[in-house]
């Protein structure tokens, strides 16, 4: 049995929290999947919770994840983002190991980067009556593998209309 990461420990604070104010039930299920949604180093969506939910004793359908998640982003546990037309990725507000991502809005690729400047930058900034805790920088754009397949795609098109 792994010990509880020092983010979760915090989620499950802010969780616990949130449950009261909202008077809603702590179920077991809530915070093994907020458990479960911590251990992820990358973006995951429903289906990789399924996934990782298959050995728990909890039984968690797909409608029980997503609404848990829906709750989880409520608490901001969870932040969401929407690579086009794809199913929503998700990632752990309080899991600071990787903070800048890449999204490809073609296929949904999600890749975390380390931009150090941009790091740097934000721990010097004075936020005017705010404390900063943590902050995510999403970059959307197309990956190579996409690139490359709109770039065959233009040829063929080319080569028939010629
Ligand atoms: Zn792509």
């Amino acid at each position: 049995m792994k010990s509880h990461s020092e983010h979760y420990v915090k989620a499950q604070k802010v969780l616990d929290s949130y449950l009261k104010e909202h008077k809603l039930r702590k179920t077991q299920e809530r915070y093994a999947l907020l458990e479960a949604a911590y251990s992820f180093d990358a973006p995951f969506d429903i289906h990789d919770m399924e996934e990782q939910m298959k050995d728990s004793i909890y039984r968690t359908s797909l409608s029980t994840i997503y609404n848990t998640f829906i709750l989880l982003e409520k608490a901001h546990l969870l932040l969401r983002c929407k690579p086009d037309g794809r199913y929503s990725k998700f990632i752990a507000n309080y899991n600071t190991n990787a903070r800048q991502y890449l999204i490809c809005s073609k296929c949904g690729l999600v890749r975390s980067v380390a931009v150090p400047r941009v790091n740097r930058s934000v721990q010097l900034t004075k936020w005017p009556r705010f404390k900063a805790e943590s902050y995510t920088l999403y970059v959307s754009g197309i990956c190579y593998s996409c690139q490359r397949k709109i770039y065959k795609q233009q040829i063929t098109t080319h080569d028939e209309t010629r």
